[in-house]
């Protein structure tokens, strides 16, 4: 058990089901969860392929409605809501970060970035200005003008949580962001993600391995459509990774972009 007192939930879900029909098969995809999630907490979802756990990110970041059961988004209910609804509160609260990084190709960095403040209607100068700091938060402010085939895994990822970050959202949800790259690129992803969650952003990831879940405090287990564990490591810092080898933003590390390195 967590030995603080809980903070504002601001993922509430009561019995979620999801069910797909396949022809004459119906396909029971989530069959009855039930979450809180405060604000400020980094939990990371894991079970096996067809769990579950993608149907029940794409609800909590509105981009499917449940079948039934209720969500509530930072106050506000929104399984009934319509699409533009919707669409609204996740240019507003939510940002998505995917495990093929979801990049327009042959379009900059900085313009890839710049796409979530198009729909959302913020003025070009302010878009430059905002997708440069974005890009420069996460390491990338030499590469502003690099399309995706001229950057690496790792950085075209870095690229997408800026995209991800720069409406600057309360909830960040990333469905194996580590799946398509090497283990210390993972890494540096996760310091990336810890740090952004140290700073405020609440942040929800889905994983198949165990090191990759061990940055993030709360680990919930999928089987079947249901929640079958549901743990929180006592340790005294908020987040971190299992050995304590994260570094402070900034901090020792050598190169003098920050903590992510090239
Ligand atoms: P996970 O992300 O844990 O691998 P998913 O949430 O993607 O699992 O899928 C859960 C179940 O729902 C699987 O049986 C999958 O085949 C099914 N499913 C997911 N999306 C659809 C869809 N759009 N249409 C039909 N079935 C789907
Ligand atoms: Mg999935």
């Amino acid at each position: 058990m967590p030995s603080t007192t809980p903070a504002r939930a601001l993922i509430q879900a009561r019995d979620l089901t999801k069910t797909y029909a396949m022809g004459d098969q119906t396909v029971h995809a989530l069959r009855g969860v039930s979450l809180d999630i405060a604000e400020g907490e980094m939990v990371a979802i894991m079970g096996a392929s067809g769990s579950g756990k993608s149907t029940l990110m794409n609800i909590l970041g509105c981009l499917d409605q449940p079948s039934a059961g209720s969500y509530v988004l930072a106050g506000e209910p929104v399984q009934d809501m319509a699409s533009d609804a919707l669409a609204s509160i996740r240019n507003r609260r939510i940002g998505f970060v995917f495990q093929q990084f979801n990049l327009l190709p042959r379009t900059s960095a900085l313009e890839n970035v710049e796409l979530p403040m198009v729909y959302a209607g913020v003025p070009a100068a302010q878009r430059h200005q905002r997708a440069r700091a974005a890009l420069e938060r996460v390491g990338l402010g030499q590469r502003t003008g690099h399309t995706p085939a001229e950057l690496s895994g790792g950085q075209q990822q870095r690229v997408a949580i800026a995209r991800a970050l720069v409406n600057n959202p309360q909830l960040i949800l990333a469905d194996e962001p580590t799946g398509a790259l090497d283990s210390q690129t993972s890494e540096d992803i996760m310091q990336l993600l810890t740090e952004l969650n140290r700073q405020g952003m609440t942040v929800v990831l889905v994983t198949h391995e165990a090191d990759i879940a061990a940055w993030a405090r709360r680990t919930l287990v999928f089987k079947d459509g249901h929640i079958v564990e549901d743990t929180v490591r006592e340790e005294a810092s908020a987040a971190g990774p299992p050995q304590g080898a994260r570094a402070p933003l900034g901090g020792s590390d050598p190169q003098s972009g920050g903590a992510w390195g090239p």
